[in-house]
């Protein structure tokens, strides 16, 4: 453990996942909340962070002035929208800062704009922070690996009525393990929310599926399927706290690492 908690900026304070980062920072002896950053009109501005999270006041008020949170900080805590967060890895670059990014929904502009960053920020991007989801694709890349073309793989999501990008970044974490398995690229290799008279699949594709509804933190199967048998491999989130911790968890993993992009199966140890 270092001789200070890391100094910990979350942006995003209000939204699900904000709060849960907030409630993650207070009960980890090893992090420091700096400060709680929303956009600016927030009705969140000048509020408590600790009560908006459902604790008790903590003093750090939730404000719109991102250079005045980042002064002094040394990591952020970043789950909002692939605009912002591209701006937030822009400043840790500048910062040299860390910069966890749970931000789903990129375009490849977004993410080309992150991989600069990480030239000089330590950045870790994952569209899971979960162990089970970042255990789960490793259990995938070894089943698409060992199991042959004809074995097709089709992934199902299903998450809350508010979310607003599909596939989940879930889904395609798992997806791009699967391609890894079988050596191919997952871009030219999706079959995403077919309708209509689409044809046969494809063989060797990687198929999608997005449910939305009600209150769903986050369900994934990954099918595998074959003539006459398959195999389905399932994660439940049950509450968004565990990401939270995860990102946490990430954070203290890049304290003192060199700036480059990392994933949650590095801070794992689930690399192959
Ligand atoms: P949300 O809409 O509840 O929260 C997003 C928050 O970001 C809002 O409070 C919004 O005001 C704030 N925001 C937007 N622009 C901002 C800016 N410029 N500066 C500061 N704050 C800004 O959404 P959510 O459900 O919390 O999800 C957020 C993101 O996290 C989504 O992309 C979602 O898919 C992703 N997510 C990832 C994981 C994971 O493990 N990687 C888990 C859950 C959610």
């Amino acid at each position: 453990m270092s001789s200070h908690p890391l100094r910990i900026v979350v942006v995003g304070t209000a939204g699900r996942m904000g709060r849960m980062l907030v409630r993650a920072v207070m009960d980890n002896p090893e992090t420091a909340l700096h400060a709680a950053v929303e956009r600016p009109a927030s009705p969140a501005i000048g509020q408590d962070s600790g009560v908006l999270a459902g604790l008790s006041e903590n003093g750090v008020l939730v404000c719109d002035d991102l250079e005045a949170g980042l002064h002094g900080a040394e990591a952020i805590l970043d789950f909002t929208v692939p605009a912002a967060t591209v701006y937030f890895a822009e400043r840790a670059a500048a910062l040299g800062l860390i910069h966890i990014i749970g931000t789903t929904g990129m375009n490849p502009a977004e993410e080309a704009a992150i991989a600069a960053a990480a030239q000089r920020a330590t950045i870790i991007r994952s569209g899971n922070f979960s162990l089970g989801v970042n255990m789960l694709a490793a259990l995938v890349e070894r089943a698409a690996a060992s199991l042959g073309v004809e074995w097709d793989i089709e992934i199902v999501e299903m998450h809350h009525r508010a979310k607003v990008d599909a596939p989940s970044g879930t889904a395609l974490l798992l997806g791009e393990a699967a391609a890894r398995g079988r050596g191919i690229d997952l871009a030219t290799h999706s079959e995403r929310g077919r309708d209509g008279h689409t044809g046969a699949r494809a063989q060797g594709a990687i198929g999608f599926a997005s449910l939305r509804g009600g209150s769903v933190v986050g369900d994934h199967t990954v099918i595998l399927a074959s003539g006459g048998e398959r195999i389905e491999l399932r994660h439940i989130a049950e509450d968004r706290g565990l990401f939270a911790a995860g990102a946490v968890k990430a954070a203290l993993w890049a304290r003192g690492r060199a700036p480059g992009l990392y994933s949650m199966q590095d801070v794992l140890g689930l690399r192959a």
